[in-house]
C-alpha cells in the first residue's frame, strides 16, 4: 500500500495528530460502537501502525467489549466531544482514526466496508466496494 504523510485533529483544535507510514486499511465500519459513538449508521476508518502515529493535546477515554468481544478503548477530545482514535485488544498493534478527522480527508479512501452484520435498513452498504459481515480475516 502506498505510504502517506498526513495530519488531522478534533473539532475545536485541542487534539492534533500525524501519521507518517503505510496504512493497514482504511473502511467503511457499521458496527454498534461506530453508529452509536457518532450518531450515524456508520463510520470511515483508517488503521495505521501505532508507531506511524504521533499525537498533542488532551484525551478521555472509555472502554468497552466490541463485536469482537475483546477490549477496545475509544479516545475522545474532552473539550469538544470528537472521537479522535481507539486501540482494539484484537489488533494491538495497530490505531484507528476516523477517516474524516483528517485535514484532508480525500486522501485516504475507504476499500471495504466492515461489520455489514450489523449496518442499519437506512444505511446499508450498496457501492461496488468488497462487503463483509465482521472483519475481513
Ligand atoms: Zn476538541
Ligand atoms: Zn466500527
Amino acid at each position: 500500500m502506498a505510504s502517506y504523510k498526513l495530519s488531522g485533529g478534533c473539532a475545536c483544535g485541542n487534539f492534533r495528530y500525524e501519521f507518517n507510514g503505510e496504512l493497514a486499511m482504511a473502511a467503511h465500519c457499521h458496527c454498534r460502537d461506530c453508529q452509536r459513538s457518532s450518531g450515524t449508521g456508520s463510520t470511515a476508518v483508517f488503521a495505521t501502525n501505532r508507531s506511524n502515529y504521533k499525537f498533542t493535546g488532551k484525551t478521555n477515554s472509555y472502554k468497552f467489549t466490541g463485536d469482537s468481544e475483546k477490549i477496545i478503548e475509544r479516545f475522545f477530545c474532552p473539550n469538544c466531544g470528537s472521537p479522535l482514535f481507539s486501540y482494539a485488544e484484537v489488533l494491538p498493534d495497530l490505531i484507528f482514526a476516523r477517516i474524516a478527522s483528517l485535514d484532508e480527508p480525500s486522501h485516504i479512501k475507504p476499500t471495504m466496508h466492515i461489520y455489514c452484520d450489523s449496518s442499519q435498513v437506512w444505511d446499508r452498504p450498496n457501492d461496488h466496494l468488497a462487503k463483509f459481515g465482521k472483519m475481513p480475516s
